[in-house]
């Protein structure tokens, strides 16, 4: 084979090399995303799940502090959910946690939201805001939302559909120490709200 010949052997194979490269790298780069994805949401909501919901969470609580703006955190709880989940078995549960993930995903619709599962059939919201009344008109709007798909709890010793409890803790950032001291409120509320009957919501 004459020096040329041999040349232009070299040039195709390291094209051919070059391009299956590409292809390589783009696919590492396709499972890179998906190994992300899968360690930052709930497989069963697709919400945040709680390691990401943390960390998102003190990331926005930090922004909102440093400018002094408005924050409010939902803990929400599904009512009665053991006799739920006794009654209609453990799929129709799961059914219910994703009802109440796309209730969150059509309340809270601004894309600086942070929704999540916080864990079983325990949610959480962290958004900002400039009036309290939002966020109040917001909590009654997810109890709303409840009513509306009507999913009965036979078996539940109050009302006879399913639905949740919130507890909301909400001011300015800076009036709290961290985002744990806010949800630890939050969690206070939703304490009242299942004391006072379940299926309502609580200002902290
Ligand atoms: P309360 O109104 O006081 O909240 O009463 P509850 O019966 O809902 O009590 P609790 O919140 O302690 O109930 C949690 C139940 O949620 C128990 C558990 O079986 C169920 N649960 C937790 N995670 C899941 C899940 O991923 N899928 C299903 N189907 N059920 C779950
Ligand atoms: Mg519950
Ligand atoms: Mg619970």
């Amino acid at each position: 084979m004459d020096e040329c010949r041999v040349r232009g052997w070299f040039i195709v194979v390291g094209v051919i090399g070059r391009h299956r490269i590409d292809r390589l790298l783009g696919q590492l780069e396709d499972a890179n995303e998906q190994l992300v994805g899968l360690s930052t949401v709930d497989g069963l909501t697709e919400l945040f799940n709680r390691r990401a919901l943390m960390s998102e969470s003190e990331r926005l609580f930090a922004l909102k502090r440093r400018a002094n703006h408005r924050l409010a955190v939902f803990m929400m709880d599904l009512d009665h959910f053991k006799q739920f989940n006794d009654r209609y078995g453990h799929q129709e549960g799961d059914r219910a946690i994703r009802i109440q993930a796309d209730i969150m995903r059509q309340v809270f619709k601004r894309q600086t939201d942070i929704l999540g599962r916080y864990g079983g059939e325990e949610f959480m919201a962290v958004i900002e805001g400039e009036h309290a009344d939002r966020f109040e008109r917001l909590a009654a709007d997810i109890l709303e939302q409840w009513k509306q798909h009507a999913v009965p709890n036979e078996d539940s010793p109050d009302s006879k559909m399913l639905s949740c409890s919130i507890g909301v803790c909400q001011g300015l950032a800076s009036d709290f120490e961290s985002i744990e001291d806010m949800i630890r409120k939050a969690d206070e509320a939703l304490y009242c709200a299942k004391k006072q009957g379940r299926a309502r919501y609580v200002m902290g």
